[in-house]
């Protein structure tokens, strides 16, 4: 019988903050030019020649909703080993979600405390909607400028115990007036996908930012970059 349970990565793997991924729902309309998701889901579909995969529709998977009850709990809490990516694969936060969809997940992770879920948009004014458990970091998805103030606007605005930015990848140089409302912020380069050519910030973006960030007490992440100094993670380890 099929037991499903999270997704583990390694060090290596797009991720680099997480050591689990889990993906109750996958897809995304934002259509972001350098979205890895797609590459995956496609990756998967030439493999199995799933239906299921053969398009980025968004999708809900219930056959998935028990992976937090099935996944052994890692003794060891330290550097995000009970960190869990949540909706990697698609915007759980998409206004194409249901809310009730969006509730049912909520629901499975007030139950499972013991995992620690950490949740990413580009439309985090959604999150507002809802009464957000615990034990969830929300993120919102900042690649250009002129998305930083809306992130800001919004996020002045959200309660949770992390909130991070995700600047993953970083397609400029971006300034931000204040990141106060943030506890964390992740700084990643584009991979080289089937139609795209690999884009790397250059270091002084990079750290010009963390530079700001450090002053502000927010912890930073650098993700697939050369500059391996920051490689912290936000609360407690
Ligand atoms: S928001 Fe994420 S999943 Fe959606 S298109 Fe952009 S990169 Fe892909």
């Amino acid at each position: 019988m099929y037991m499903s349970v999270f997704n583990r990565q390694w060090e290596k793997s797009i991720l680099q903050w997480c050591k689990w991924s889990w993906d109750p729902i996958t897809g995304c309309e934002h259509d972001c030019k350098y979205c890895a998701a797609i590459e995956v889901v496609r990756k998967w579909y030439s493999q199995t020649r799933n239906k299921a995969y053969s398009s980025f529709s968004p999708r809900l998977w219930p056959e998935r909703f028990d992976a937090p009850y099935n996944t052994p709990i890692p003794q060891d809490n330290t550097s995000g080993n009970r960190n869990v990516f949540l909706g990697g694969l698609g915007d759980m936060f998409g206004d194409w979600v249901g809310n009730e969809h969006i509730e049912e997940i909520l629901n499975i992770i007030r139950d499972t405390p013991q995992w620690n879920y950490i949740m990413l948009t580009k439309n985090p004014e959604r999150y507002l909607d809802f009464s957000i458990p615990s034990n969830c970091w929300l993120g919102v998805k900042v690649d250009r400028q002129k998305e930083v103030k809306p992130a800001i606007d919004c996020f002045s605005r959200i309660k949770a115990s992390i909130r991070f930015v995700s600047c993953d990848p970083m397609l400029e140089w971006l300034h931000f007036s204040t990141l106060e409302c943030f506890e964390w912020i992740i700084v990643g380069s584009q991979p080289k996908t089937k139609d795209k050519q690999a884009f790397i910030p250059p270091s002084v973006w990079v750290s010009g930012l963390a530079r700001q960030a450090r002053a502000l007490g927010c912890k930073v992440f650098a993700k697939h970059l050369k500059d391996s100094q920051y490689k912290e993670f936000p609360g407690k380890d």
